[in-house]
C-alpha cells in the first residue's frame, strides 16, 4: 500500500481482515484525511445530488466505526444526523428530485423553526438526515491503520509497478500486489494533472451547533469543540500546499454566519487546511497497480465501501500472475 489516508487505511483494513499481509508506506505529509471533523452527509453540495453508492457508503463507514469501537479503538464521532438548510423553493425542488425514497434513506423536510438546531434567519426549508453525522478524520484513519495489522513504513515511495515499490533512498520492496492511495498530494508528487481543491477549517473552542449544518460551508461538532469549514478555493490543475488567504477567511466567516446565529460566541483556536482530489479511480490499472484515489469530498462517505470492493477484487485476482514491469520513477 502506498498512502495511509482514509483510502489506504481502508484498503489495508479490508485486506488485513481477509488475512493478507500488508505493508503500508506513508510519507505522513499533507493527508486530507486528517480533517478534524468530516461530515457523513449523503446529500451533496448545493444541488442535493445523491451518489448511487452514498447510502451503502454511509452505512459501511458507520459499521466500521462500530467494529473499531468493539476492538477498543475510540473514534470521536456524532451519529445524531445532518441538517441541510435550503434557501428557496427552487433549490428544494432540486433536492427532492435527487433524493432516494425514504425507505432507502431516511429524511424529513422541516420548517426552519422546527429544525433540531437553531438556524440563522433567511432559510426557507431544512432537510433533516438522521442517518448522517460527523467523525474525526484523523482518529478514524489512524484506528483503521492500527486495526489493519499492517506494518507501517514511514517513507516516501518514488517508484511503483505491479509487483514492487521503490522508496526514496533506493530501497526496493517486493509484493504480490501494489495499491496506490496517494491522494491529492501523492498525485501532485507523481506529476499527475487533475482537479485539486483546497479548503480550510477553523477550529473552535466549542461547537456552534449540536448537529452538523451544511450549505456552502459547514459547522459541526468535533472531538474537542467544533469547526467551521469548507473546500472552497478555486480548483487548480496541479497540487500546491494548502493555504488560507485572508479573502477566503472573510468568505468562510460569511458562510458560517449565514448558517447559524450561534457562531458569534465560539473562539477560534486554530486552523486546518487540506486539498482534495476529484476524479475517482478505483481498481487495477493497465500497469497492474491497483488504485483508490480521487475521492473528492466523499472520502469518508465512500472510502470504506470502495476499499472493501477493491480488496475483494484484488484478493479474487491474486492467484493470477500479473505482468512484472520496470519501476517507473514518479
Ligand atoms: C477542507 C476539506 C474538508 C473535507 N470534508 C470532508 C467531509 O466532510 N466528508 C468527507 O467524506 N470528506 C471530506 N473531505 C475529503 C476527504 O478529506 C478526502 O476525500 C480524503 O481524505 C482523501 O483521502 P485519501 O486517502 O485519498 O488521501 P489523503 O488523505 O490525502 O492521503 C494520502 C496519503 O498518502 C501519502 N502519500 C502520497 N504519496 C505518497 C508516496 N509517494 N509515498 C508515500 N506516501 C505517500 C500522503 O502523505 C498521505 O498521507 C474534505 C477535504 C478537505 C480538504
Amino acid at each position: 500500500m502506498i498512502g495511509g489516508g482514509v483510502a489506504g487505511a481502508s484498503v489495508a483494513y479490508a485486506l488485513g481482515r481477509a488475512g493478507a499481509r500488508v505493508t503500508l508506506i506513508d510519507s505522513g505529509q499533507h493527508a486530507a484525511s486528517r480533517v478534524p471533523s468530516a461530515l457523513l452527509n449523503p446529500v451533496r453540495g448545493q444541488s442535493g445530488k445523491v451518489d448511487p453508492q452514498a447510502v451503502a457508503g454511509l452505512r459501511q463507514t458507520w459499521a466500521w466505526v462500530g467494529e473499531l469501537a468493539r476492538a477498543g479503538e475510540k473514534v470521536p464521532c456524532g451519529r445524531e444526523g445532518v441538517l441541510r438548510p435550503v434557501p428557496d423553493g427552487r433549490t428544494r425542488e432540486k433536492f427532492v428530485r435527487h433524493l432516494p425514497p425514504p425507505t432507502d434513506l431516511s429524511h424529513v423536510w422541516l420548517a426552519p423553526a422546527d429544525a433540531p438546531a437553531p438556524l440563522a434567519p433567511g432559510w426557507a426549508h431544512a432537510l433533516w438526515l438522521p442517518e448522517g453525522g460527523w467523525l474525526d478524520g484523523a482518529a478514524f484513519t489512524a484506528a483503521l491503520r492500527r486495526a489493519s495489522g499492517a506494518r507501517v513504513v514511514r517513507a516516501r515511495a518514488t517508484g511503483w509497478a505491479a509487483r514492487g515499490v521503490t522508496l526514496e533512498g533506493g530501497e526496493s520492496l517486493a509484493a504480490d500486489a501494489v495499491v496506490w492511495c496517494g491522494g491529492a498530494v501523492g498525485s501532485g508528487w507523481a506529476g499527475e494533472g487533475g482537479v485539486y481543491r483546497a479548503g480550510s477549517l477553523l477550529l473552535l473552542d466549542r461547537a456552534p451547533s449540536p448537529v452538523p449544518l451544511s450549505f456552502g460551508a459547514y459547522v459541526a461538532p468535533a472531538a474537542s469543540g467544533g469547526v467551521l469549514g469548507a473546500t472552497f478555493e478555486a480548483p487548480t490543475p496541479t497540487w500546491a500546499p494548502p493555504r488560507l488567504p485572508l479573502g477566503s477567511l472573510a468568505w468562510l466567516l460569511g458562510k458560517g454566519l449565514a448558517l447559524t446565529p450561534d457562531l458569534r460566541g465560539p473562539q477560534v483556536t486554530g486552523r486546518w487546511s487540506g486539498t482534495r482530489l476529484s476524479g475517482l479511480r478505483c481498481g487495477q490499472g493497465e500497469d497492474g497497480v491497483w488504485r483508490l484515489a480521487g475521492l473528492g469530498s466523499k472520502g469518508f462517505l465512500l472510502g470504506p465501501l470502495l476499499a472493501q470492493a477493491l480488496a475483494r477484487e484484488l484478493l479474487g485476482r491474486a492467484a493470477r500472475p500479473a505482468a512484472p514491469g520496470a519501476l517507473p520513477v514518479a
